[in-house]
């Protein structure tokens, strides 16, 4: 599997314009953006009392501000809920993303058979996000097929905030845990760059997220049976698959 390092960028410790980001200095509005206080002094000061020159230099810096990732926060619901969560995704959920030319489509969902849908109008409510849908039996399909509901979040800020914070606090077991791990990194790349138009966003970055979604294909491939656990010797059975 492609082993990929982690792009998350540290927290900043200065300002675009090299003011220290203590404490003291700045100060965070509701979306978490962490805002330089000596930058938004002279932005004022320079409202009022400055030169257009100098007007227009502290707006260009307050722009380039608000392009900035708001730091990955942590969720704010109950921990057991987080941790079921996770567990109903690990089985029934799924992380997509997908790269046509027009631009990238990223997407978390969980489908569930219509009678248990309450549950799926239960995680949109818990996570603030996210659309619910009804799927009808296909005419087609056999009789023993039942209607569906799925849950889906597509909003790339929602997936940014909602959807990473839940599963780095909660993290998954089974063989998703390795599409996550790709898929995040999608999202990641994704958000820091979500004021670049669809077509733009693919030109551009077409060499570091297209590795990353065929990464994403091939995590889904089947790696042969685990060993069966033995706590004695701990040694796969022979006839398996030898790890390193
Ligand atoms: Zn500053």
């Amino acid at each position: 599997m492609v082993k990929i390092q982690s792009t998350i960028p540290p927290i900043e410790t200065h300002c675009i314009a090299g003011h220290a980001k203590t404490e003291a200095n700045t100060y965070t509005d509701p979306a978490g953006h962490r805002h330089c206080r000596t930058c938004s002094r002279r932005r004022t000061t320079a409202w009022h009392h400055g030169t257009a020159k100098q007007r227009y230099k502290a707006e260009r810096i307050q722009k380039r501000e608000a392009y900035q990732l708001p730091p990955l926060g942590s969720p704010n619901y109950d921990p057991l809920f987080g941790a079921w969560l996770s567990g109903l995704v690990d089985g029934e959920g799924y992380f997509l993303a997908t790269l046509p030319t027009r631009g990238l489509n990223c997407r978390f969902g969980v489908n569930l058979r219509a009678d248990d849908g309450e549950i799926l109008y239960e995680i949109q409510r818990v996570l603030g996000a996210g659309k619910m849908n009804y799927h009808r039996r296909r005419s087609t399909a056999p009789e023993t097929h039942r209607p569906q509901y799925s849950f889906v979040i597509r909003d790339l800020m929602d997936l940014y905030q909602i959807v990473l914070p839940q599963f780095d606090t909660y993290p998954l077991r089974a063989k998703k845990a390795r599409d996550y791990a790709v898929w995040r990194e999608i999202i990641i790349l994704a958000a820091a760059h979500r004021r670049t138009p669809g077509t733009t966003l693919v030109r551009a970055l077409y060499g570091k997220l297209a590795p990353l979604v065929q990464a994403l294909h091939q995590g889904r491939e089947y790696r042969g049976p685990c060993p069966a656990y033995n706590p004695v010797n701990k040694a796969p059975p022979p006839g398996r698959r030898s790890g390193p």
